[in-house]
């Protein structure tokens, strides 16, 4: 009899994986994430993080973490609601507050956690969740965790989104229409400003989860929803501090009532322990930055759009990206990993994505662009995708 604790019925998970190709290790960093890394040993130009803005190694940034530790200590010591709330908190959510011009905003542990706990939080039976086709797995979680119905619409379409409302909204209480702000597999933006307009009609609520456009679109990197002009027209607006502000954490903009909420009833707010004083004062020195200067934002469009000409011009497939995300479709599955090797050999790294991330027969490596690559970087990184390119006739 086999023993249990040998943990066979994973093991046989596993080679199931490993027979698909889709087994996943993990590669290993030697140094911090910039846009030239150590990986693995080797050292190659870092196509393949969130860091958009350069700021995860940032030099005031660094110092006010320092700082914060001396002052604060290590960890916060509890849960919010039982005194894990600094000084430093407030101030934070004060900042992304004004950052985002809301009228509040509640910081949560990470992007993940947010949509895990506010989700649940704001809808209950009786309601009903209308969600993007393509939205972000945490969102998903998120809806898996509440007690309302759920309703999908194919992703980005407006007329399905309506029919949807049609057919279901009258039979609830409560209607909250969820999608990403910008879709991290294309890059592509989410439709809001016809999204509010079905909403208003509809008497529907709207969460917009900008993991992806927070720090990267709109003035100064406030994001999607200021992109279109849209403030004071989407109830819970999602950010996280994980990616372009270069830290970590999560957070909901939006009304005094939506925080008051949160406090009471954001699980991760009561029962996981709020982000240490490092985290909490790097990112609001983050934030600090990008209120007094366009500079990191303008690098990052002028470095993206630069490289994606370049790339379009040897004939490269480079999506429909309406972003710094810039993925380089090639199709087949077994090709996009096999690109994605050849370029990290020539000292490239860019991930390969491929199904069921993404459809069927549109593997991809992507590439993320950050304010931190120099001309030289993105330029050698270029030559590099010609010549792997041409070497296996994609181009
Ligand atoms: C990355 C991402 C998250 C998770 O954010 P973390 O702060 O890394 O946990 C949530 N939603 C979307 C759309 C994301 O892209």
């Amino acid at each position: 009899m086999s023993n249990v604790h040998e943990l066979n019925y994973l093991k046989e998970e596993i080679d199931a994986l490993k027979n698909a190709g889709t087994f996943r290790k993990l590669a290993t960093l030697q140094g911090a994430n910039g846009p030239v890394v150590m990986l693995d040993g080797k050292e190659v130009i870092n196509m393949s993080s969130n860091n958009y803005l350069g700021l995860a190694t940032n030099e005031e940034m660094k110092k006010a973490a320092i700082e914060a530790v001396e002052k604060y200590g290590v960890g916060s010591g509890a849960v919010r609601t039982i005194i894990g709330n600094m000084d430093i908190h407030e101030k934070l959510e004060e900042k992304l507050a004004e950052f985002k011009r809301e009228e509040a905003t509640m910081v949560f542990q990470s992007g993940f956690n947010c949509n895990a706990g506010a989700i649940q939080a704001i809808t209950s039976k009786g309601d009903l969740i209308i969600s993007d086709s393509l939205n972000h797995a945490s969102i998903i979680d998120g809806v898996r965790l509440s007690r309302a119905d759920k309703a999908i619409f194919q992703h980005s379409d407006m007329e399905d989104l309506e029919k949807v409302l049609k057919e279901k909204r009258e039979n609830y209480k409560n209607c909250l229409i969820i999608t990403d702000g910008v879709f991290s597999m294309d890059g592509d933006l989410a439709k809001l400003p016809e999204i509010v307009e079905l909403a208003e009609k509809y008497n529907a609520m709207t969460y917009v989860d900008d993991a992806h456009g927070s720090g990267v679109l709109g003035e100064n990197g406030r994001g999607t929803i200021d992109h279109f002009n849209l403030h004071g027209r989407i109830d819970f607006s999602i950010g996280t501090l994980s990616k372009a502000i270069g830290v970590i954490g999560g957070y909901v903009a939006g009304s005094k009532v939506m925080k008051e909420w949160l406090i009471n009833r954001g699980r991760p707010i009561l029962f996981s322990t709020s982000l240490p004083p490092a985290a909490i004062a790097a990112a609001t020195k983050s934030v600090e930055l990008l209120m007094e200067s366009s500079e990191y934002t303008d690098r990052l469009w002028d470095n993206a759009k630069f490289f994606k000409e370049k790339l379009g011009k040897l004939g490269f497939n480079t999506g429909k990206s309406e972003t710094p995300i810039t993925p380089v479709i090639i199709g087949d599955e077994a090709k996009s990993l096999e690109f994605s090797q050849k370029l990290f050999d020539n000292g490239v790294f860019v991930s390969p994505i491929i199904f069921p991330t993404v459809a069927k027969g549109t593997g991809r490596v992507r590439c993320m662009i950050s304010a931190a690559h120099s001309k030289e970087n993105l330029a050698k990184a270029v030559d590099v995708f010609e010549k792997v390119g041409k070497e296996m006739n994609l181009i």
